[in-house]
């Protein structure tokens, strides 16, 4: 079997920090990733607020930039998915696939997933006008009619993304109030392509083959409609990927629990990036994350010592 200082589990920003930071100072890495590196910024059409670079950039030119700082460095990895993890006393295992890896320390960053409206018909027609990533499915909705759904910043990002792509945009909140950045909310309410509609929750997503219309229900007025359109995506939110982490990791609802400098309650397990239970999850945190818990790790294996 195979063993570590480090493995990093997850090679989204927190976790290629992380990584860069412990290679940095001569520790011997393993990082693992189910797919290709990047994480939720490949799913980003653009990144406006990542400091250093002012006038925005695609989210996969930063995961590339990411990723080509590690290639200056000796870095193990595998690509496929952790199932799970045993905890020892000084030494953990990590089941990886059909293998099993052993190491002295685990910074788990494995982020987050979309969060479901949980509705009638979106299971059904996912795929077929229901998505989670307008990055990833913009372009089949070209001059056709789409909704965004949520009122944080993911929905009032994508939905402006989507504007340039699409006839119409209905950017639909079940919230008077939207929760997004003011500077996105006035982009979204001036928006010549974008409708805004509040107070509003879908009670079903129709459609025979494909997505036809969404039952609306106005939640102030118990008022109900249907709207007409090609696609809906969905930015309801996130939940933390932590499917695999064992119970001796002290978790919540909304994320693994650290303190300031990332460590979990079990020595030796160090999380960061989405996957913490933390208020701000962006690439800013994640990479502060990832390099808190880096050096945190690097402590301990000192402390350790041989
Ligand atoms: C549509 C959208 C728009 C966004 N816009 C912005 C923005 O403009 N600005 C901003 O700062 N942030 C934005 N974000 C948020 C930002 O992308 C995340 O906060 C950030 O990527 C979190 O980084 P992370 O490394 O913690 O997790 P992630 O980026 O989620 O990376 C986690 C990685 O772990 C891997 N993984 C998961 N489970 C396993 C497993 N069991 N085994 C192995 N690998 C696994 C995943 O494949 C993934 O690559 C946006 C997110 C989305 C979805």
């Amino acid at each position: 079997m195979k063993s570590y200082d480090a493995v990093v589990i997850g090679g989204g920003p927190a976790g290629m920090t992380a990584a860069l930071y412990l290679l940095r100072a001569g520790v011997k890495v393993l990082m693992i990733e189910k797919l290709s590196p990047g994480g939720q910024v490949l799913m980003t059409a653009e990144i406006e607020n990542y400091p250093g670079f002012p006038k925005g950039l695609q989210g996969w030119e930063l995961a590339d930039k990411f990723a080509a700082h590690l290639d200056e460095y000796e870095l193990d990895r595998i690509s496929d998915e952790v199932r799970s993890i045993t905890i020892g006393n000084s030494v953990h295992t990590i089941s990886v696939g059909d293998e099993e890896v052993q190491t002295k320390t685990i910074i788990l960053a494995t982020g987050s997933r979309y969060r479901k409206l949980g509705v009638p018909g979106e299971e059904r027609l996912l795929g077929r006008g229901v998505s989670y990533c307008a990055l990833c499915d913009g372009n089949f909705f070209r001059d056709r009619d789409v909704a965004v759904v949520g009122g944080g910043n993911s929905a009032l990002e994508e939905a402006l993304y989507l504007a340039r792509l699409v006839n119409k945009v209905y950017l639909i909140h079940r919230r008077e109030d939207f929760r997004g950045l003011q500077c996105y909310q006035d982009k979204c309410f001036t928006h010549e392509k974008i409708e805004i509609i509040r107070n509003t929750v879908i009670d079903e997503i129709q459609g025979a083959d494909d997505l036809e219309t969404l039952a609306l229900r106005n939640v102030s007025t118990d008022e109900t409609s249907q709207l007409k359109l090609d696609g809906t995506f969905i930015f309801i939110g996130f939940e933390p990927i932590m499917d695999y982490v064992p119970d001796d990791v002290a978790k919540e609802s909304n994320g693994v629990v650290t303190d300031v400098e990332m460590r979990t309650n079990v020595p030796g397990v160090f999380a960061a990036g989405d996957i913490r239970a933390k208020m701000c999850r962006q690439v800013a945190s994640a990479v502060g994350d990832g390099a808190t818990a880096a050096t945190a790790a690097f402590t301990y294996l000192e402390q350790l010592g041989d």
